[in-house]
C-alpha cells in the first residue's frame, strides 16, 4: 500500500471529502506525477490545456451541470472565457500554501479558507434551500485555495449517469488511481478522435447499475486488486444544474460485497452474469439493463439475501456450494460451523431422498409455507431414516436450534433455500433421471 501520509512539502493532502480527493487523483493522472510532489509552478503548465478542454462543446455542457451557469467555464456574460478561466485557476495557484497543523477549510482542515466558495466553484455548496451534505459543516463553503483548485479537476473523473454525475470515491489509493487513469484515458481518446463528448459515459442512467458496472470492470481488468483490498467504495450521484438540484444519491458498496464480487467474478464469471441477469426480471431491449433497477444489486447494497437467485426454477443451481458458502460467510456473515451443519444436513437429506426414492419429501420442502411446516417435513424425514435403518439423527437439537434456525421462525425461508441449493446440487444426476416422475407427483399434489 502506498503511504498515505503526506510528505511535509506536499501541497495536496487527502481529505476524505470526495470532491477534493477525486480532484487530487485526477490532477495526479492528468499531470502524470505523484500528487505529493506537484508544486504550483508545475501545475501552471497544463492550465491552458485544461481550460481548452472544458470550453469544448461537450465539456462546456457538463460544466453547466457541475459548476452551474455562473462558473468561469460557462458564464454566458463572460466573453473571453478562456482568459477568465485560466486567470481564475492561476490566481488560485498564486494563493497556494503548504498545509499547517490546523485551518478553517472544511475539506483539509489544514489551511484557512477565505473567501467563501459558492456552487459555481464547489458543487452543491451554497446558501438557501441547499442542504450541505458534508458532516459537521454548518456553512459548508469554506474551502482553501488548494482544495478549491483540486475540485476544478474533479470533472475529469466524473461519470455521466443520465443527466447526473457519478463521483466515485474509495479509501484505496490503488482504486482511486485506477479510476483517475480511466478518466484521463477518456480525455486522451477524445483528443485523438477530436470528438469531445465530455465526462466518461457509457449510456447508464441508473446509478447503482453504473457503480456495479464500474467495479466489476475494474475487477476484471486489474488482477492486482484483491478481495482484501477493503476499499470502502461510495458513489455520489449528483447534479448541480438547476436552482434546486435533486438530492444527491449516496450509494455505498460494502466491503464484504466487494470481496464477494472479486471472488465470484474470478471463480465463475458466467455464473455471476446469470445471477445478475435474473435481477432485471424483464429486459425488453438489449440496452435496458443500463437504466432498469436490478434486484440482485439492490439486495446486495441493502443487506438483503440473494440466495434465491442461486436456485433455478427447474431444480438446477447457478454456481456451486463453494461459491454459495463464500457468499454466506462473507456477505451474510454466517459462521463457518453453521454453514458446515447446513451442508451436512443437506447431504443427509439428499442421500435419504435418493436411497428411498422419496421425491415427495423434496417437494414438501420446496412448498413448505411456514417454519412449522418445514420442521414437520424434517421430522418425517428423520422418522423415515430411522425406519430405513439409515442411522444417525438428521441433526441434533443443538444443531437445530443454533445452526438450522438460529432466529427461530424468523428467516426460515433462507435456511430452506440454502438446503434446497445443496439438495439440487447433490441430486443433480438423480433429478435428471427423475424429472418426469417428479412432475407427475407435483401435478397430483396440486390436483
Ligand atoms: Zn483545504
Amino acid at each position: 500500500m502506498i503511504q498515505k501520509e503526506n510528505k511535509k512539502d506536499s501541497y495536496f493532502v487527502l481529505t476524505g471529502n470526495p470532491f477534493v480527493d477525486a480532484g487530487i487523483y485526477a490532477i495526479e493522472a492528468y499531470y502524470e506525477e505523484d500528487y505529493r510532489t506537484l508544486t504550483p509552478e508545475k501545475l501552471k503548465s497544463k492550465i491552458e490545456e485544461l481550460v481548452d478542454l472544458y470550453l469544448t462543446e461537450g465539456w462546456k455542457k457538463n460544466m453547466y451541470s457541475i459548476f452551474t451557469g455562473n462558473s468561469k467555464y460557462s458564464n454566458p456574460s463572460v466573453k473571453d472565457k478562456k482568459t477568465a478561466a485560466a486567470k481564475y485557476l492561476n490566481d488560485l495557484l498564486g494563493e497556494f500554501s503548504l498545509p499547517e497543523s490546523s485551518g478553517t477549510c472544511i475539506a483539509c482542515g489544514r489551511r484557512d479558507a477565505l473567501p467563501i466558495r459558492k456552487r459555481d466553484e464547489i458543487p452543491l455548496t451554497g446558501s438557501g434551500k441547499l442542504v450541505n451534505f458534508f458532516a459537521g459543516a454548518s456553512e459548508g463553503e469554506r474551502y482553501c485555495p488548494v482544495c478549491t483548485f483540486a475540485v476544478q479537476f474533479m470533472p475529469l473523473c466524473l461519470y455521466s449517469v443520465g443527466g447526473r454525475f457519478l463521483l466515485f470515491h474509495s479509501a484505496s489509493d490503488k482504486i482511486m488511481r485506477y479510476w483517475a487513469g480511466e478518466g484521463v484515458k477518456n480525455i486522451r481518446w477524445q483528443k485523438q478522435t477530436g470528438n469531445y463528448t465530455g465526462c466518461m459515459q457509457e449510456g447508464y442512467k441508473n446509478g447503482e447499475n453504473a457503480l456495479f458496472h464500474i467495479v466489476e470492470k475494474m475487477i476484471r481488468e486489474r488482477e492486482d486488486i484483491f478481495p482484501e483490498e477493503n476499499p470502502s467504495i461510495t458513489a455520489y450521484v449528483f447534479s448541480n444544474y438547476t436552482q434546486n438540484p435533486p438530492p444527491m444519491q449516496m450509494i455505498h458498496l460494502p466491503n464484504n460485497v466487494f470481496r464477494f464480487l472479486v471472488y465470484i467474478q474470478r471463480l465463475d464469471s458466467s455464473a455471476w452474469a446469470k445471477i445478475v441477469r435474473k435481477g432485471y426480471k424483464v429486459l425488453k431491449k438489449e440496452e435496458d439493463y443500463k437504466w432498469r433497477s436490478n434486484s440482485v444489486y439492490k439486495n446486495l447494497l441493502e443487506g438483503r439475501s440473494i440466495i434465491g437467485y442461486f436456485i433455478e426454477k427447474d431444480r438446477n443451481v447457478t454456481g456451486n456450494w463453494e461459491i454459495l458458502s463464500y457468499y454466506l460467510k462473507e456477505v451474510r456473515r454466517m459462521d463457518k460451523e453453521r454453514i458446515e451443519v447446513l451442508k451436512r444436513v443437506g447431504d443427509k437429506i439428499a442421500d435419504y431422498i435418493e436411497k428411498t426414492d422419496n421425491t415427495k419429501r423434496l417437494f414438501a420442502i420446496e412448498t413448505a409455507k411456514s417454519y412449522e411446516g418445514l420442521r414437520n417435513v424434517f421430522l418425517k424425514i428423520a422418522k423415515d431414516m430411522i425406519a430405513n435403518g439409515m442411522g444417525g439423527p438428521l441433526f441434533t437439537i443443538d444443531e437445530f436450534v443454533n445452526d438450522l434456525f438460529p432466529e427461530g421462525a424468523l428467516n426460515w425461508p433462507e435456511t430452506r433455500d440454502i438446503l434446497l441449493f445443496r439438495l439440487y446440487e447433490k441430486l443433480a444426476p438423480y433429478l435428471q433421471k427423475k424429472r418426469e416422475v417428479i412432475e407427475e407427483i407435483k401435478e397430483n399434489e396440486e390436483a
